[in-house]
This record gives C-alpha cells, structure tokens and sequence, in this order.
C-alpha cells in the first residue's frame, strides 16, 4: 500500500486530541471496508465497532495478524450468532436481554473464555432502539449479580446506550444524564461484589454527540462517520 495522506488517521488523531484522559475511542468501521480498519491502524488505533456478525467475523477473518486490535460488537445480537464472535471479542456492548446474557455464558464457557459485557438500556425515544428498560435493568443486574456462579465466563463491566436521534440537546443531555446515574448506582451496590461484577464502563455518544456525552460522564464513545466518512448501506 502507498504511505499517502490518510485523512482517516488525521480524523482520529484529532478527536483522541481533545479527548480528557481516561476515555476510550471505540472506532466504529461497519460498512467500510478493512483497508479503513488497516488504514487506522497503521496510524496506531487498536479498538474498532462492529455491529453485524458476519460482517464482524470477516473482517476478522482478514485481519487475524493484526492480532492486536481490539473488537467491540455494537449492533442486535441473535442468539444463534453469539458462538461465531465469542472465540475473538473483547466486548460486546449490545446486550439487551438475559437469555442473550445465558447465551454469551454458555458459549464462552464451552470455549473457555471469558467475555466482557456491557448491558444496553433503552432510554430513546423511538421505539425502534433496542435494550432493558429502567426496571428490567435493575432486576437483571440483581439477578444475574446474586447467581454470580451461574454466570463466571461474563464479566459485567457497565451500560451502554444510544441516544434519541434529534437535534434537541435536552434530550439527548437528559438521557445521558439517566445512563450515567443508573450506572453510579449499580456500580455503588455491585462493583466487585464478585468476579464477575466490575463497573467501570459507560459507552455513550457517537459522532454528533460524543462531546455531550462526555460531559454527562461517558468513559467510552463510539465514532464512526467523522472518522471514517458516511457510510454506503
Ligand atoms: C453506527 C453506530 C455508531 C457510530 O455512529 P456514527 O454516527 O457513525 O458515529 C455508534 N454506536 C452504535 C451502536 C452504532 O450502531
């Protein structure tokens, strides 16, 4: 590959420049090709999002000497999937229901893995958007944290949420808001309550939105388009 002008590393390089420390930039590459994800690596990037399976596992596929990078599964999740990224990822993000969560237990226990998870909540206002609400978080967390033996190939390190697509920042601040402050208090009654309880993760923002999110008190964003451009679906 020519050493050109990468305007990809440039983009990056100029949101990790004004990023406080202690928060980490998930690049989300779905529906861009590897020769991005390579792009962004040789400019020394490591941890990119995907949020399609097969899409995930290809690209994967590819890369495997890049043995480094770091993968985030971001999008909808089907049971039957949950075997084909569990072998290689590091997070994933989008957990929206318990018998997910029995599925991502089962699997990493059969490849003896364990498989850090963040739990997605529904705080948006459309319903299309997926994740627990507010109670079926609660009694999730509770659940899963009290059977914690059940459970030792998660480890449950936050939320994630995405925000309401609209141009009124009230909301979008309101809702991030409610992410954070549900995390305080699970991370008050259950951090290291035992191994696989460790909150430390909140992922919150994407690229029109990750400044608000940060100061709402997001530790992980999720920038795809003002890195990699606009993508073609
Ligand atoms: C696509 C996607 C992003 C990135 O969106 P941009 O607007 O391109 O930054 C972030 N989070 C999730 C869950 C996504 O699906």
């Amino acid at each position: 590959m020519k050493s050109s002008h990468s305007f990809i590393v440039e983009n990056i390089d100029k949101i990790k420049a004004q990023l406080p420390a202690g928060i980490k930039l998930v690049a989300v590459s779905k529906f861009h090709p590897v020769s991005c994800i390579v792009e962004a690596y040789r400019g020394g990037h490591r941890c990119f999002g995907e949020s399609r399976v097969q899409e995930l596992v290809s690209k994967y596929e590819e890369l495997k000497d890049y043995s480094d990078i770091e993968w985030h599964f971001i999008g909808p999740l089907q049971t039957n999937k949950v075997k084909f990224i569990v072998p290689f990822v590091s997070m994933i993000e989008s957990v929206t229901s318990l018998r997910l969560l029995q599925e991502i237990q089962k699997q990493a226990s059969k490849q003896d893995k364990v498989i850090d998870i963040l739990l997605e909540v529904h705080l948006a206002k459309e319903e299309t958007k997926s994740g627990f609400d507010i109670q079926e978080l609660r009694d999730t967390v509770a659940l899963i944290v009290d059977s914690a033996g059940a459970y030792a190939h998660i480890r449950l390190r936050g939320l994630m949420t995405i925000a309401t697509q609209t141009d009124d920042e009230a909301v979008v601040k309101s809702e991030f808001a409610t992410l954070k402050s549900l995390f305080d208090e699970m991370k008050e009654k259950y951090h290291e309550k035992n191994e696989m309880s460790y909150f430390d993760t909140v992922s919150m923002g994407m690229s029109h939105d990750y400044n608000l999110a940060i100061q709402e008190g997001a530790n992980v964003i999720r920038v795809g388009s003002l890195i990699f451009g606009e993508r073609q679906y």
